[in-house]
């Protein structure tokens, strides 16, 4: 080489290294422009690296090809380096000269070595993190997924930009029957385009990533929303060739519209809002795009609480039981109490509705109502011992103990641990919603029957009440619920003062026992009484009561049928 030039060489190939070994990245002109000074140095006249995934793809020439430097003239191979690395990527780099040149010499090729070694090494490592970028934010099926979604949400944060998107987690509506009836193959292009709708639609303002099947997330301008929730409240999908098969996509969606009140604290922060808007949306009662609100926040919140305190206030017996009265509305005898939780927590008082169906969720209530059962029968062996009036206690079964096959024996065993008369216990169930269930309580209901345990229908008229229930199963009691009672004020020809009066003169006629739930007033008792509905149990005798006021009750003589009062 021309000794004159040395200084250009070394001033472009250290403008080279610089450019390449930048910590906050290259841009690819910095790189070029000395490359191709360099080719020009040592007389070359193109130069082309070229980047094989694997040695298959070098084989059928599938690959990328980066052309450093071309001034036009074919030219003959100069200089060659081919090299393997371990994740049997292969890079190539060959190097022409004009025919006309003459050919390179040994310092001059070991010169060119260096520049290309240094070369191939920064496109390896810069591939290398494009793919692990791949990996790491696309899906195998090429769609990103939610790291990619985290990471645009925690760069808006950064530059202060999240306020202009509405996060979104969207649930394709039966797309498993869509890849049945088109098939797997279909299916797969359905989605694609329908993703490819959606992001049209987003633009350049916003995201969407796939989180697995076809469930996704992203973050859409709020200029562009409308547009969005308006495609996925239905869009037909055109997914073949000759454009004539289609398919409606329709997506549930729970959404986060971010506003200047929104606070970050932490990556699952927005999951959890979109999560919880979502469950709402899939729930099928409302609209299937549902906009995330506070309150979800709470309910779940106080699941959780439920969920992770259960334990505990069982083990420190923070729930206790109370009892409220049955009576007979003709004497005002104490006939019976019902047993219902009350859960105490710092002085407080958790009501059941406020945590039942949260333990009905999972197998948690299956524990509360044998720890109930329990009770219940301490109580009543402790009564039988002092000799003080006994009266049956009823106690609520959840129907989730339907399923246990060794509900009778768990059930007996309590009663038998304690020691207690059969005849005392009484066990409410409510109505059923399925076949199924239908069988499986008329199962459990037969076999307690034959052990002397009395059952009854909780809650009859409340729900799904069919006749069936009370004709095809041997109950012993019916509790007609609050909502069948008239109220004051009713007349006699009222919807529900006729079901009242229909209702317990057909269980009279099959042989039941018949309690009406929450009466409330004097008239309320005596429409019971007209209706020879012989048993009330409400707010007009007494609420549920802690055990020793309850006991106080039960040493009583019975209560005044005019005021509620107690006589003692
Ligand atoms: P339920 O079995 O129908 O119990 C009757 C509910 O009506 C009780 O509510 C009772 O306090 C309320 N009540 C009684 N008289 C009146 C009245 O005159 N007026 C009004 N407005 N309400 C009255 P509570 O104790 O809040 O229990 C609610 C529900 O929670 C119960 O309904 C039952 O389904 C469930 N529950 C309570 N304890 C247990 C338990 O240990 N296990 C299971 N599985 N469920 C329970
Ligand atoms: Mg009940
Ligand atoms: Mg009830």
């Amino acid at each position: 080489m021309d000794k004159n030039l040395l200084p250009e060489y070394h001033k472009h190939f250290e403008a080279l290294i610089d450019n390449m070994t930048k910590e906050n990245g290259f841009k690819l002109d910095d790189i070029i422009v000395p490359l191709a000074e360099l080719c020009k140095i040592f007389r070359m006249c193109r130069g082309v690296t070229s980047f094989y995934k694997t040695p298959e793809d070098e084989k059928m020439g599938v690959g990328e090809h980066f052309v450093c430097y071309d001034n036009g003239i074919k030219g003959k191979v100069a200089y060659s380096r081919r090299k393997v690395i371990k994740t049997m990527t292969i890079i190539e780099t060959v190097i022409y000269s004009p025919d006309d040149e003459p050919p390179l010499d040994e310092e001059e090729y070991e010169m060119l070595d260096v520049i290309v070694r240094a070369l191939q090494s920064f496109v390896t490592r810069n591939r290398l993190e494009t793919q692990t970028e791949k990996l790491t934010y696309y899906d195998e099926a090429g769609y990103m997924n939610t790291r990619a979604f985290m990471r645009f949400i925690n760069q808006r944060i950064e530059d202060n930009t999240i306020y202009e998107y509405a996060a979104m987690r969207i649930n394709l509506h039966h797309f498993s029957i869509v890849n049945r009836e088109i098939g797997r193959r279909y299916g797969d292009i359905v989605m694609r385009k329908y993703f490819d709708i959606i992001t049209d639609a987003i633009g350049d303002h916003g995201i969407m990533c796939r989180m697995g099947g076809d469930n996704f997330v992203g973050a859409v301008g709020k200029e562009q929303l409308d547009s969005v929730i308006h495609l996925l409240k239905g869009t037909p999908v055109i997914y073949d060739l000759n454009r004539t098969k289609r398919v409606m996509i329709v997506a549930d969606a729970g959404v986060f519209v971010i506003d200047e009140s929104f606070r970050f604290s932490g990556s699952d922060d927005v999951m959890d809002k979109l999560n919880a808007a979502l469950q709402e949306a899939k729930s099928g009662f409302k609209d299937n795009i549902v906009f995330f609100d506070d309150r979800m926040i709470v309910d779940k919140e106080k699941k959780m609480f439920i969920q992770q305190y259960f334990p505990k206030a069982m083990k420190d017996k923070d729930i206790k039981v109370f009892y409220q009265p049955k009576v007979d509305v003709k004497t005002g005898e104490i006939v019976g109490a019902e047993a219902l939780c009350r859960w105490f927590r710092e002085g407080v008082i958790i009501p059941p509705m406020d945590f039942i169906p949260v333990l009905e969720q999972g197998t948690d209530i299956c524990v509360l109502d044998f720890y109930m059962l329990n009770e219940v029968c301490g109580d009543l062996r402790r009564w039988l011992d002092s000799g003080r009036k006994v009266v049956r206690i009823s106690v609520n079964l959840s129907r989730k103990h339907m399923m246990d096959i060794d509900l009778l024996e768990r059930i007996m065993g309590i009663i038998r641990r304690n020691d207690v008369p059969p005849e005392y216990i009484e066990i409410e169930l409510t109505e059923t919603t399925t076949d199924v269930e239908f069988l499986d309580l008329k199962r459990v209901v037969n076999a307690l029957q034959q052990t002397g345990v009395y059952t009854s229908v909780d809650d009859f008229g409340m729900g799904y009440s069919s006749l069936n229930l009370i004709r095809e199963i041997p109950w012993n009691v019916l509790k007609v619920d609050r909502s069948f009672l008239p109220v004051d004020g009713d007349d006699s020809k009222s919807i529900r003062s006729v079901m009242f009066k229909y209702v317990v003169a057909m269980a009279k006629e099959l042989g039941l026992e018949c309690i009406a739930e929450g009466v409330e007033t004097k008239q309320q008792v005596d429409i019971l009484r007209s209706n020879k509905c012989e048993i009330a149990q409400g707010f007009f005798f007494d609420r549920p009561l802690p055990v020793a006021d309850f006991e106080k009750r039960l040493d009583a003589k019975g209560y005044n049928i005019e005021d509620g009062s107690l006589i003692v």
